[in-house]
């Protein structure tokens, strides 16, 4: 777990010379949003797409103004996250909110069930 809360120090950037980190590498987070595999994809898709349509420095410092920001903020949000689904004090809280939203779902089942 540690490999994912503690934050790596990007100085900003995922690239140096010519050499691009692209997931866990670059952003390694918690697995609470679900995000860390889908942003792998992204990053590779991105650096694919600038590499082939600008010369390289150029498409890897595009590739860290267009990823580094967004990746950064998700591995804060994931972690906070964390921090609140394994919190002690909240758990009471926590448990309410899944039993009424387990409620709704159940009634929206139902609902659903009874249109068709
Ligand atoms: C419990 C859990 C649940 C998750 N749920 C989700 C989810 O629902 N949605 C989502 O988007 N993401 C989820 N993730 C995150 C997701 O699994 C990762 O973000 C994703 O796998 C990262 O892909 P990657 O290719 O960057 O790294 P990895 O998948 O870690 O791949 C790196 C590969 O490199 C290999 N390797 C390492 N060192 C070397 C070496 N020296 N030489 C050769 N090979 C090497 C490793 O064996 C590995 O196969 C979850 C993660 C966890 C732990």
């Amino acid at each position: 777990m540690r490999r994912y809360t503690q934050g790596r120090y990007t100085q900003g950037r995922y690239t140096r010379n010519r050499v691009a980190l692209v997931g866990d590498a670059a952003h390694a987070m918690t697995p609470n949003l679900g995000r860390g595999a889908c942003e792998a994809l992204i990053d590779a898709v991105t650096l694919a797409d600038l590499l082939n349509s600008r010369p390289i420095d150029d498409a890897l410092r595009a590739y860290d103004r267009d990823r580094v920001l967004r990746t950064q903020a998700l591995r804060a949000a994931s972690r906070a996250l964390m921090v609140v689904a394994l919190a002690g004090p909240a758990q009471p809280a926590r448990d309410a909110l899944i039993r009424v939203l387990g409620r709704r779902s159940g009634a929206a089942v139902r609902d659903t069930a009874t249109v068709a």
